[in-house]
């Protein structure tokens, strides 16, 4: 009977994603002395890289400030202030640009990689692993970990490993959460972020496609957020309500059914709007309300607010009566509306919940529970709104933790 000898590194990363690839390279580029491997329970790796940003992997987000890129974080925001010091968006341009990997922005501020694919970014990640010789084990499913003296005992659904210092970059994965509790750590239960509203109304029905900025409000919250809304052809989307989702994922984790309320005039006070009602039923009384849209509102969105207000297309402004005022004021700055599902948002999804934040070191991504453990990406209780945030907290994470584990 042979006895297999675990297989020994320096480092010993799990999860073949975003941030460990991200720690890989920048840990072995810091110490290429250190053994380095990637243990990925997949088959392939950085799977999400590949779907990411409907095929184009929306990289990160032109925001430069520590502060206000912090801002996207529902969860991390207190947490991501001082690693964004160290390293964020502007390291993370130039990062992919010194490899040969440019980045462009788009008017919303995305950013892309130039080739608008996010086959460049894994090609990119590949190329880096292998000249840096670190070693790529797929269908390698960790299931045990355990920490022996000076050294961490890792066994996989093959062989066993010996690393001294361990990275857990494994995403939103139960199985890896429950081994990081038996080893102490405390876990906030899962519940998905990044969703959009299903709503059945006769004002949207036959709207998709429109396209306005508004501020929607959770009921019974004090949740609100703005932005462009979108209305689809099952309810609504659009950056307003995805970040609505994702602020709001814990308070709407186990609700099917809630009401929000859309404010279609964000740019005016309800007064302004009682205003110019009365001004335009005064100066514009022979004409019909249905024939021009108001306040710059998208027309047929304008006539189905009219319509619900009661306002048909016969009649002139002239002709409204005081209660069709009001109820038009209230449809305009703050109509509720039923929500009776949640169907997921195409281009990024991400869930919220993971390791306490306050058993993690942000200096250098160690947990305090266990040394020389690092953790960094989803698998943390962080996660962002859409638009490139997430990725950036996979590279910040990524790269501080290299720093740290290649640190002397
Ligand atoms: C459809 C979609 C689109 C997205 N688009 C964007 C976008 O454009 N921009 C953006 O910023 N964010 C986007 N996101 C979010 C982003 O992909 C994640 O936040 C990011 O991938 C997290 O990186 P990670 O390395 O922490 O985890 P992951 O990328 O999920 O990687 C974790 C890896 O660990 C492996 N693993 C898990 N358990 C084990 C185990 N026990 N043993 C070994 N390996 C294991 C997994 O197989 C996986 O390969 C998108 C997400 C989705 C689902």
């Amino acid at each position: 009977m042979t006895f297999l000898e675990p297989l020994s590194f320096d480092i010993v990363i799990i999860g073949g994603g975003a941030a460990g690839f991200f720690a890989a390279i920048n840990a072995a580029e810091m110490a290429p002395e250190a053994k380095i491997c990637i243990l990925e329970r997949g088959k392939d790796v950085l799977n999400k890289v590949r779907i990411s940003g409907g095929g184009r992997c929306n990289v990160t987000h032109a925001e430069f400030l520590p502060k206000e890129l912090t801002r996207n974080y529902p969860r991390g925001e207190k947490e991501l202030r001082g690693p964004f010091h160290s390293f964020m968006t502007g390291d993370t341009i130039e990062w992919f640009e010194k490899r040969g990997v440019p980045l462009k922005i788009e008017e919303d501020g995305r950013m892309f990689p130039e080739s608008n694919s996010s086959e460049t970014i894994i090609d990119l990640f590949l190329q880096e692993s292998k000249r840096l010789k670190i070693e790529l084990l797929t269908k390698r499913a960790v299931q045990g970990l355990q920490q022996k003296n000076d050294h961490w005992e890792i066994s996989t659904s093959q062989e066993n490993f010996v690393a001294k210092k361990v990275m857990i970059a494994t995403g939103s994965n139960p199985k890896m959460w429950n081994l990081l509790q038996d080893l102490g750590h405390s876990i906030v239960p899962g519940v998905p972020s990044l969703f959009t509203f299903n709503i059945s109304d006769k004002r949207i029905k036959d709207l998709p496609g429109v396209a306005t900025n508004a501020v929607v409000k959770l009921k019974r919250t004090k949740l609100g957020t703005s932005g462009p809304l979108l209305i689809t052809h099952w309810g609504m989307s659009g950056p307003a309500i995805l970040k609505l989702s994702a602020w709001g994922a814990r308070e709407l984790s186990d609700k099917k059914n809630f009401e929000i309320e859309v404010n279609w005039l964000p740019e005016i006070s309800s007064e302004e709007v009682e205003a110019e009602l009365l001004r335009l039923k005064k100066e514009n009384a022979k004409q019909f309300p249905h024939k021009y849209a108001q306040f710059e509102l998208p027309k047929r969105l304008w006539q189905s607010l009219l319509n619900a207000s009661g306002i048909d297309a016969e009649i002139r402004w002239a002709d409204l009566n005081k209660q069709q005022l009001e109820e038009l004021q209230q449809q305009l700055t703050g109509g509720s509306f039923q929500v009776h599902g949640k169907s997921t948002f195409k281009e990024e999804f991400v869930t919220a919940g993971g390791v306490e934040l306050k058993e993690v070191n942000f200096k250098t991504f160690e947990s305090k529970v266990c040394k020389n453990l690092f953790l960094a990406g989803e698998v943390l209780n962080i996660d962002a709104i859409t638009g490139g945030f997430n990725f950036q907290n996979a590279w910040t994470g990524g790269y501080l933790a290299a720093q740290a584990m290649t640190a002397l």
